[in-house]
């Protein structure tokens, strides 16, 4: 059996991100990597949007970019400028040919099409098995998640949604605003809003997203992005270009790290983070640094620092405010964005403030709210470590 040296499960975001940053690592662009994924990455099954203030890895693919998002409310419509941020948007099957087309000049780098069954350490190596063989390695990095009915507390969340790219014959969307949350729709199925996000001038993807418990009916969605064109963005003719679905787990449930020599990646290290669904920033940050201790001939582990744990703990806060419905996401993130500057507001949905900046952001929202759940939560903490 070939030892390879690392195997990456699953060829996703944080898969392919990974390999990416380690074929571009002088010290590692020449190890032996076997890639496993179920499915072959061709179809544009999701798009990636995210902030960030300067160039990455990924900018010559970013399809479109804004300096400026919008966040109404039944009551408000606010336009923020985000500079020095950039919101911006990379499609998902731009990323996997970028990606793939790039491993085709390195003979070290092997795709494999199989389902993986279950990933166990052997002595001083990882063992993968799928479908029809096993494969080892020193490392497997794994990105695929394999029990997701664990991932299920008392205050988890889905956020799902459905997205279609519509094109209008004239000029009808402000190509430089994306907006960032549209709370003005009914709140019928949970905690319920339509981000809007121009490509240019006559096309934008609308998106129809809700926070709950359960997923609801393609007809529901479509009933959502339906009213949503017609009553809030005023169109009646419009053609539908592409359609994109999606379920993002909003848990604060505590994902391992890792286990031996399996590190997990992605979703399954609970990269996503609870409150927000976003993950593609954190995914490459993530991935850096797992390159930069390999680079360096240190373990791959990350541990969990006290900046992970206290933004693991404020997300928990807000879901717990947010499943427990008591304050509605559209009171939350509004009054944030009111109240603060964006960037301090977008550093902190980075998980990248520093405590004093936290505690300005905190003191924005109704605290009668957000303290005693905060001090519930800690003394559960405290009965449930003792
Ligand atoms: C539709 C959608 C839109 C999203 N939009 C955003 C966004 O705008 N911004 C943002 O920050 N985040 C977004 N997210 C959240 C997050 O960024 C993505 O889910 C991201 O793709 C997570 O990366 P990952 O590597 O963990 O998982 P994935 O990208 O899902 O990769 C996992 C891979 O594992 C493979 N796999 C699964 N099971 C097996 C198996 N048993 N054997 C072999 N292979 C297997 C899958 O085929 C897949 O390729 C979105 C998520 C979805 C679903």
């Amino acid at each position: 059996m070939i030892l390879y040296d690392y195997i990456i499960t699953g060829s996703g975001a944080s898969g392919l991100s990974l390999l990416y940053k380690i074929l571009n690592n002088k010290h590692l662009s020449k190890k032996n990597i076997l890639v496993i994924d179920s499915s072959e990455k061709i179809n544009n099954d999701r798009t990636w949007c995210f902030w960030e203030n300067q160039a990455s890895d990924f900018e010559s693919i970013v399809f479109c970019k804004w300096n400026n998002i919008k966040m109404n409310g039944t009551l408000s419509e606010n336009n923020y400028n985000i500079l020095p941020y950039q919101y911006k948007m990379i499609r998902g099957i731009d990323f996997y040919e970028f990606v793939l087309n790039y491993c085709k000049s390195f003979q070290n780098i092997s795709f494999l099409k199989a389902n993986v069954l279950k990933i166990e350490n052997l002595e001083n190596k990882a063992i993968v098995t799928t479908s029809d063989a096993v494969y080892s390695a020193t490392y497997v990095f794994n990105s695929i998640v394999f029990n997701t009915a664990s991932h299920i507390t008392s205050n988890s969340l889905l956020q799902h949604f459905k997205g279609i790219e519509i094109e209008t014959e004239e000029n009808n969307f402000e190509s430089d605003i994306a907006t960032f949350m549209d709370f003005n729709i009914p709140q019928t199925h949970g905690h319920s809003f339509v981000y809007v996000l121009p490509i240019n001038e006559k096309r934008a993807l609308v998106e129809y997203t809700v926070f709950s418990k359960s997923t609801i009916t393609d007809d529901e969605y479509n009933s959502g992005l339906v009213d949503y064109i017609k009553n809030n963005l005023q169109l009646n003719h419009y053609k539908i270009i592409h359609e994109e679905k999606g379920v993002i787990p909003m848990t604060d449930y505590v994902f391992p790290l890792h286990n031996k020599n399996i590190i997990n990646i992605g979703t399954a290290a609970g990269w996503v983070k609870a409150s927000s669904g976003f993950a593609f920033s954190n995914i490459q940050k993530r991935t850096k640094q797992i390159v930069s201790l390999l680079a360096a001939n240190k373990s791959p582990i990350i541990k969990r620092s006290f900046n992970d744990k206290k933004f693991h703990f404020y997300d928990s806060v807000l879901l717990e405010v947010l499943s427990k419905n008591k304050l509605t996401a559209e009171k939350i993130f509004t009054t944030i964005f009111k109240k603060n500057p964006s960037e301090r507001i977008l550093r902190f949905l980075n998980n990248e403030t520093s405590v004093w900046e936290d505690l300005k952001i905190m003191s924005s929202v109704p605290t009668s709210v957000f303290l005693p759940t905060a001090f519930k939560k800690i003394i559960q903490h405290i009965f449930t470590k003792s």
